[in-house]
């Protein structure tokens, strides 16, 4: 990034000092015990990392997309898996930011101002993850509020975060049309997680099934109107694909670099030319994403772009930076031979953590879909 303001500076600095006294150390010890990353969560709370997104007004860094981005892809060159703390946090903290009225901003910023809360992000379910929009999980009006019934799966942080943004039907339809978008209290009766999933990779993250059994959720923890969650989603919480999954996944590539290059120094082998190559295909694909994603963030940031354009080039950036990740991770092995073939290996950590962010936040072949959607629409201007 050539030019960075004053606060996107602090914030990457802020967040490199971090990584290194923190994080780094810990990564390998995340990833082997599959728990809740506890020593990671301490770390980020006590920088308020889970309140970055949040408007100054409020308490918060109001951070925008840029900064977002920074602090995601530097912590996942060290810990994908404890960058997942703080992405769906902000998303949501983002989204309560844009869409949030004054009253639900000064009742819930003044809790989450401490800067230590996770937010949950809870969309797909267990029939319904590419097709969202046919989501079965009802909200049902009653007495001061409506009551949720159904169940999501892969919910990132499961039953760790303080409230959950929560996609629901309150009515038929037509698909997207009737879905509405709230914020579940973890302390609501009804509300349960299952244990974490035994995943591929991220095994620092806890992802969990969870069921809602008639929850109580007050008309006053609705996101925009009945019926506009479908806008809260696509309109909202979209760009939190750059700053988010992107940025995980050109972190990740990062991390696989600067794991093959320490490799390549200590075992003196930069000067084969079959491993030099790799490394530098590795290099050329990194900073080839970097460019595309600072590039998508500044236009998330400056609002001048129109819907489409964006929607196109954020599509671009989570699709082309998780096959990016998942390519260098592929050319490490050039590098490191059969030490990547041990579990524990760096590089093979992060190999199956870019399988999964092609696969979440919108599937790459999701991602395609909405690109060539808005290309075809483009090919009718030209
Ligand atoms: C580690 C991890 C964390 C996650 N965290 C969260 C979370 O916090 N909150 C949340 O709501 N969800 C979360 N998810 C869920 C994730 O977003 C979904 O897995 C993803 O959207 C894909 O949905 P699916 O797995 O149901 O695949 P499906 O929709 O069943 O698709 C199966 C395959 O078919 C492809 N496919 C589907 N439709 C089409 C089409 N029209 N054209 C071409 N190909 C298609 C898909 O790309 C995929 O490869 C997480 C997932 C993972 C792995």
């Amino acid at each position: 990034m050539l030019f960075l303001t004053p606060e996107q500076h602090e914030i990457r600095q802020r967040v490199e000092a971090l990584v290194r006294e923190r994080i780094a150390l810990i990564a390998r010890d995340i990833e082997a015990t599959h728990a809740f990353p506890q020593q990671a969560y301490e770390a980020f709370a006590s920088e308020k990392l889970f309140a970055l997104a949040m408007p100054r007004e409020y308490g918060g860094s109001e951070a925008d997309a840029t900064s977002l981005a920074l602090m995601v892809e530097t912590i996942s060159t060290a810990s994908p898996s404890s960058a997942l703390l703080v992405f769906p946090t902000n998303a949501v903290l983002r989204t309560i930011a844009i869409t949030g009225t004054r009253e639900q901003k000064k009742r819930l910023f003044a809790e989450l101002k401490s800067g230590d809360k996770p937010m949950g992000f809870c969309l797909t379910e267990p029939d319904y993850g590419s097709d969202a929009a046919g989501m079965q999980t009802k909200a049902e009006p009653t007495e001061g509020g409506y009551s949720l019934s159904g169940s999501k799966v892969y919910i990132t942080l499961g039953q760790h975060a303080r409230y959950y943004l929560t996609f629901a039907r309150t009515g038929p339809g037509p698909q997207a049309g009737g879905i509405s978008a709230f914020l579940v209290d973890r302390e609501a009766e009804g509300l349960d997680f299952g244990p974490p999933e035994k995943k591929m990779g991220l095994h620092g993250s806890i992802t969990s099934q969870m069921y809602m059994n008639k929850v109580f959720v007050p008309e006053n923890m609705r996101l925009w109107a009945e019926g506009e969650g479908w806008r809260v989603l696509a309109d909202v919480a979209n760009p939190m694909r750059v700053w988010g999954a992107a940025s995980m996944a050109l972190g990740t590539a990062q991390g696989v670099l600067n794991d093959c290059l320490k490799f390549a120094v200590e075992r003196r082998l930069l000067a084969e030319q079959g491993i030099a190559f790799a490394l530098a295909d590795m290099e050329m694909a990194v900073e080839a994403c970097r460019s595309l994603n600072y590039r998508v963030c500044r236009l998330v940031d400056d609002h001048r772009s129109s819907a489409r354009q964006v929607e196109s080039m954020v599509s671009m950036a989570k699709c082309f930076a998780a096959d990016t990740a998942m390519k260098v991770a592929d050319l490490a092995s050039t590098v490191l031979g059969s030490e990547m073939a041990k579990a524990d290996n760096a590089s093979a950590q992060l190999f199956r953590v870019a399988k999964g962010i092609q696969i979440f936040d919108g599937s790459n072949q999701i991602q395609r879909l909405i690109v060539a959607r808005n290309l075809a629409a483009k090919a009718r201007d030209i």
